[in-house]
């Protein structure tokens, strides 16, 4: 089997190590003996929903955004769109993510049009509004209730609409906008969240969610074997206590103290 990532936009969206998504997706597939490719798509560069299995856009700060916003709908936004429909995995983190809803409302400017992948809005409340900053905890139906860690970082405040669900509900952190206790969105195979972190490395159960997505869209049902994650584990348990002291985390086997 082979794993096609398409990574759009390196140079421009990726903060707080929003690479190592990629990096784990590679490794991950790897270490079970499955070959990967991944293409680098920036700024004017076209793309093809039948040339890759999983599509991943990471975040970026307003100005960033806007270049993205623009080629997205103009270049890239039909293959996309295409890629969703076939069940492909469209993987988009913060500023990546708000451009998958409709539209992205800055402090100040015009709108960023998104692609309406995802059924959700972001506003930003306005210059001098409180950002929503910090190590977040959220537990996803997804994963059996399993737990997300990461570190949010953004001024936008994202609702979703009927057309999308969340992708796990805030135990600690802002998530999509601080008050519904909603993080991320998902619908289909398209994944939008705020956890930066990067996301992956320590949220392993949910890299090989995807990886599996991935390759289903082309080689039907897959079945990953387990790895040894042990070092996953102790990454995820020691963010989530950070984020959460207390937590549910903390309190399996073998998490370790929050503070002495
Ligand atoms: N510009 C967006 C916001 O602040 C996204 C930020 C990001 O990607 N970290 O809402």
């Amino acid at each position: 089997m082979e794993l096609r990532i398409c990574h759009l936009y390196p140079d421009l969206l990726n903060l707080y190590g929003d690479r190592g998504n990629i990096i784990t997706l590679i490794r991950r597939a790897r270490w079970r003996g499955i070959d990967v490719s991944v293409a680098e798509r920036p700024v004017g560069a076209s793309i093809a929903a039948e040339d890759c299995d999983l599509f991943f856009i990471g975040g970026g700060e307003d100005r960033q955004q806007r270049l993205a916003a623009e080629d997205l709908r103009v270049v890239k936004g039909d293959a996309l769109r295409e890629a969703a429909r076939a069940g492909k995995v469209v993987l988009a983190v913060c500023g990546g993510y708000q451009l998958l809803g409709h539209y992205y409302r800055p402090a100040e400017g015009e709108d960023l049009i998104g692609l309406g992948l995802l059924d959700l809005a972001t506003h930003h409340p306005g210059p001098g509004a409180r950002r929503l900053i910090g190590n977040i905890l959220i537990e996803s139906d997804l994963l059996g209730g399993r737990t997300l860690v990461g570190f949010e970082n953004h001024g936008g405040r994202t609702r979703l609409g009927p057309g999308a669900r969340p992708l796990g509900r805030v135990l600690a952190g802002f998530g999509n906008n601080g008050e519904d206790r909603c993080e991320g969105a998902v619908s289909g195979s398209v994944f939008g969240t705020y956890l930066h972190g990067p996301l992956l490395p320590k949220n392993p159960e949910f890299a090989d969610l995807l990886i599996a997505r991935a390759l289903a869209s082309r080689w039907g049902d897959v079945v990953l074997p387990p790895l040894n994650d042990a070092l996953e584990a102790t990454a995820h348990r020691a963010a989530a206590a950070r984020a959460h002291p207390g937590g549910p985390d903390s309190r399996r086997e073998g998490a370790p103290r929050a503070h002495a």
